[in-house]
């Protein structure tokens, strides 16, 4: 197995122990957190952890540049330059940043690199360009001789929570529009994949966001993240990541009643009629939920297909699962697909896997690990799934894609959103009047027709019922980590 060498700044950075990073400096902890290698299945690093100590140190870092800093005063212009020279430089350092997040996620590099950091970089750009457009409105109050108008002003210190999936890209999702408002930042990423966003907090200061605006703090979430969303000194969190820790951060930020945004869990259905091009249905199906192993939120899962097309859309889907190459993020052989993220979480996917046997469901592809360093599965396609399947409810978050047969429209629209969870779906036809239909009837934030898996800065992402609420991206975001104040003078 050749793998590809490690940039000098990455084995440096994985070298050292990382600090937190809280008022610009990096910030020791007793503790440590120990970071794995899935595709070894080996420790790779150790970084400071954070418990309830450092979280307070972090906030009343960020609360004290909200209050005394420059960031929330500085001219709109020069918040713009700022975040756009952070948007160069993490184009600059795409390769590092792949580097990082191919070796904590396992992901391949060439995509962590090309998707995940560039892609972050755009997100950055996007909002470098909104600090001087957040503007209020003069309202025309029907009161005499009073003049009535709205400032768009920041919240305070905004918690940020991250899962593992896309560390980098995650994080910037977050941290740019927060930024962009005014805000000052604790984020603390997912215990698996702390590096790229302790190396980001870096890159800050580096393009010129002063000290103590943007704080990190390496931790689990038991400790570290429960603490900051009961923190009373934060006043909104923006979370990523299960339905499950949605729910306790809820609860947790009642104390201060903090605002908040949860783009949670998705169990997406994906809808193949016989009117399909399915020479862009199959491979399209394929990817929606095999793209970055399974392990997105919006993975198109419960593929629903009609009944006419049913085998030659099996027959596709199982070709391409073959042809597959799986394997470690950073070997030299541009795998497709990388470990998933932990033992545990193969343990989790290998158990639905079982499970759905047992409930009558077939394995048609892949099923079993298939290694045995890393934590490696193969793309997996399960057949004969039935709606009531544990298989076809739960999320997976991982390489299987279940298959369901239908028959007529009403009834797949019906079982499509016969789901707790409304984050996306999507479907691939070339009937309009059924475009039209499904696009209205599908309970879902975002509806992806004849393609998947698309999100743009500019664009609202987010989810409904069990999916969590607010939009990330374009305007919303802004409105996301800012509040209205009114203002009448006499
Ligand atoms: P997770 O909920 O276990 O962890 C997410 C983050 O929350 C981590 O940083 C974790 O440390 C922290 N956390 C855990 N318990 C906490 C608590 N009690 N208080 C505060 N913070 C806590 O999720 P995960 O396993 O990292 O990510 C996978 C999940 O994320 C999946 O359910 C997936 O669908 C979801 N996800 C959703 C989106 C979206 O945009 N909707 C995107 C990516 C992932």
């Amino acid at each position: 197995m050749k793998m590809i060498a490690l940039l000098p700044e990455v084995q440096t950075f994985i070298d050292t122990r990382q600090g937190l990073r809280i008022g610009g400096e990096p910030f020791d902890s007793k503790h440590s957190l120990t970071v794995l290698n899935p595709s070894t299945g080996q420790p790779l690093t150790e970084v400071a952890r954070a418990g309830s100590a450092e979280v307070d140190a972090a906030v009343a870092s960020a609360s004290n540049a909200f209050h005394n800093g420059s960031w929330g005063r500085m001219m709109p212009h020069d918040r713009s330059r700022i975040l756009w020279r952070l948007a160069d430089l993490i184009e600059e350092r795409a390769a590092i940043f792949g580097q990082l997040d191919a070796l904590d996620n396992g992901k391949p590099f060439a995509v962590a690199r090309d998707v995940d950091a560039i892609w972050s970089a755009r997100h950055f750009r996007y909002f470098a360009g909104w600090p001087d457009k957040i503007e209020g409105a003069t309202i025309p109050v029907s009161t005499p001789d009073r003049l009535n108008y709205t400032k768009i002003e920041p919240l305070g210190v905004c918690g940020l929570i991250t899962p593992w999936n896309y560390p980098l890209l995650m994080a910037s999702w977050k941290l740019a529009p927060a930024l962009a408002a005014g805000n000052t930042i604790v984020l603390k990423p997912s215990e698996e994949t702390p590096l790229s966003a302790l190396y980001l907090a870096d890159l800050a200061l580096e393009a010129g966001i002063p000290a103590g605006v943007l704080n990190v703090v390496s931790g689990y979430g038991y400790d570290a993240g429960a603490a900051l969303a009961a923190h009373s000194g934060v006043a909104k969190i923006g979370f990523t990541g299960s339905t499950k820790t949605g729910r306790e951060i809820v609860m947790a930020s009642a104390g201060n009643l903090k605002k908040l945004s949860l783009e949670l869990g998705g169990k997406a259905a994906n809808i193949i009629f016989a009117d399909a091009d399915l020479g862009r249905a199959i491979p399209g199906a394929f990817w929606a939920n095999f793209g970055n192993n399974g392990q997105s939120c919006t993975a198109g899962s419960r593929l629903y297909v009609h009944t006419d097309v049913y085998d030659q859309v099996l027959d596709g889907l199982i070709g391409l699962a073959e042809g597959i190459s799986v394997g470690p993020g950073l070997e030299d052989a541009n795998h497709d697909l990388g470990p998933v993220i932990s033992e545990k979480q193969m343990n989790m996917i290998l158990g639905h896997i079982e499970k759905a046997q047992k409930e009558d469901a077939q394995v048609l592809a892949g099923g079993a690990r298939l290694r045995g360093d890393g934590w490696f599965i193969p793309p997996t396609i399960i057949g004969e799934v039935r709606d009531d399947m544990t298989i076809a409810r739960e999320e997976v978050f991982g390489p299987v894609l279940s298959i369901l047969k239908f028959d007529k429209d009403a009834d797949v629209l019906a079982r499509a959103n016969a789901s707790v969870y409304g984050l996306a779906a999507g479907f691939w036809s070339q009937d309009v009047t059924r475009v039209r239909r499904f696009t209205d009837g599908l309970e879902a934030g975002t509806v992806w027709v004849n393609c998947w898996g698309e999100t743009d800065a500019a664009s609202p992402f987010g989810g409904v019922k069990h999916s969590g609420y607010g939009r990330e991206m374009g305007k919303d975001a802004i409105a996301l980590y800012s509040q209205t104040k009114s203002v009448w003078v006499g």
